[in-house]
């Protein structure tokens, strides 16, 4: 049944209840350097630098940003953590975040590496509902792009696709054995088509029962919105259940770029608003055909997940509802998971791990995401500086503060 509270994503003592003093501390000097422009612009630069010299900075970065966004450098190395939010009834989603790879031999690696998080999540199904992998961690980006282009393949392109499909089919087809969903991310683009056809072909092999295979829908490119309504049309027709996480897109600058640089029409969204708009209408419309798929909403936007959480409440779903799940990445956006699996929703975190060294651009990414835009502090320092606040009083007053 539905309820008819609304979910509410201020309670910081609830977002790090899993976070000692000590820990929210370190998290509020991360913040607090990225959060300025020059000096976060300056860090990155210094850790290129550092990384490229060959510099022993590894030891540092492990200690701190890397401590606060990723689980650790392997598999094993995340077990604290894992153990950590599903004691708040957060479950883990392991992320092999090394990018990069060009190899046949690093494809594979990455693909033995996705299998190893499937036979983990296999044994512990409750605290890791979900494995993930991006595409281009399996598949060369220059040969998708070239299909995507209808370009004639040679021979050994042709092979080389085909060992593609294999290592899709292999990751899928494990998930199916291990009845463990496998979400396949999104990226740029100009390489989606064939990840797409790669992707429903999968679904159309082991989405027969459940939702076992999850595309990824972006929906700040225009054409997300009419790609979602179609997949579920041809998953009706070939007989599946669709898998759909929707996010935003986490691309957008290179997409306009290389539009305006190729003179071809813009890819995205006119503005944000137009993006949130279609954000939510995809939500919508996955909310109003559970019946048929099943919904991954992986945003740090609170009105999105609060618009989620009121649409299964008017539709009086209940918050535990299996079919529906709220994804954020680990060591942001902590209001958002911990109030939401405290109200009994299902919610998920991505959790990195992979060597220090080859996790550095995923923690580029999030260190330009928390910088500071027009001089207001990001959203996570401000929250990590009011729980701050909120333990400095409570110990004044002589009470717990809490925290793990
Ligand atoms: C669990 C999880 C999984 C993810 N998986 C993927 C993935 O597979 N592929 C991927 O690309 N990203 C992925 N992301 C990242 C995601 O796409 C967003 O970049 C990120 O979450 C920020 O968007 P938001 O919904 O949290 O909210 P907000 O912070 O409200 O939105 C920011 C987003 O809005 C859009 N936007 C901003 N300004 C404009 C503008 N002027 N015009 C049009 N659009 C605009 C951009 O997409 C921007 O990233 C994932 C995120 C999460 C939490």
């Amino acid at each position: 049944m539905g309820n008819d509270t609304q979910v509410s994503f201020e309670d910081t003592s609830v977002a790090f209840s899993y976070k000692s003093d000590a820990a929210l501390k370190k998290a509020n000097s991360i913040f607090a350097m990225v959060n300025h422009p020059w000096i976060s612009s300056l860090a990155i630069g210094s850790v290129k630098l550092a990384l490229g010299l060959r510099l022993p900075v590894e030891g540092i970065i492990k200690k701190t940003a890397f401590d606060h966004f990723c689980g650790g450098v392997s598999i094993d190395s995340c077990d604290d953590e894992i153990a950590l939010l599903a004691k708040f009834g957060v479950g883990t989603i392991l992320d092999y975040s090394v990018e990069g790879e060009h190899s046949d031999r690093g494809f594979d690696q990455t693909m033995e590496e996705t299998l190893r998080t499937i036979e983990k999540a296999q044994q512990n199904r409750a605290a890791m509902p979900f494995c993930v992998f991006k595409p281009t961690g399996v598949a060369p980006s220059e040969l998708l792009e070239k299909i995507q282009r209808g370009d004639a393949l040679t021979a050994e392109e042709t092979q080389s696709f085909e060992r593609v499909r294999t290592r899709f089919d292999t990751i899928c087809g494990r998930a199916f054995e291990a009845a463990i969903p496998v979400l396949i991310d999104a990226e740029h683009s100009w390489t989606q088509d064939p990840v797409d056809a790669l992707s429903y072909e999968m679904m159309a092999k082991y989405n027969r029962e459940r939702a076992i295979v999850f595309n990824t829908f972006q929906l700040y490119r225009t054409i997300s919105l009419p790609n979602l309504k179609s997949a579920l049309a041809d998953a009706q027709i070939h007989g599946f259940r669709l898998g759909a996480k929707l996010v935003r897109g986490a691309y957008m600058e290179k997409e306009r770029a290389r539009a305006a640089e190729m003179g071809y029409p813009d890819p995205i969204q006119p503005d944000k608003e137009a993006c949130d708009r279609a954000f939510d209408e995809g939500l919508r419309f996955c909310v109003d055909n559970l019946a048929k798929l099943d919904l991954v909403c992986g945003s740090h936007n609170e009105q999105s997940n609060r618009y989620l959480a009121s649409l299964m409440n008017e539709r009086g779903l209940s918050h535990g509802d299996e079919r529906v799940w709220f994804a954020q990445l680990f060591g942001m956006s902590d209001n958002i998971s911990f109030n939401l699996a405290k109200a009994g929703y299902r919610v998920a975190k991505y959790l990195p791990y992979g060597p220090v060294r080859s996790v550095m651009p995923y923690l580029f990414r999030r260190a330009r995401e928390n910088t500071s835009v027009a001089g207001q502090s990001s959203r996570e320092l401000v929250l990590i500086r009011k729980e701050l606040e909120r333990r400095k009083r409570e110990s004044k007053n002589g009470k717990s503060t809490g925290g793990a």
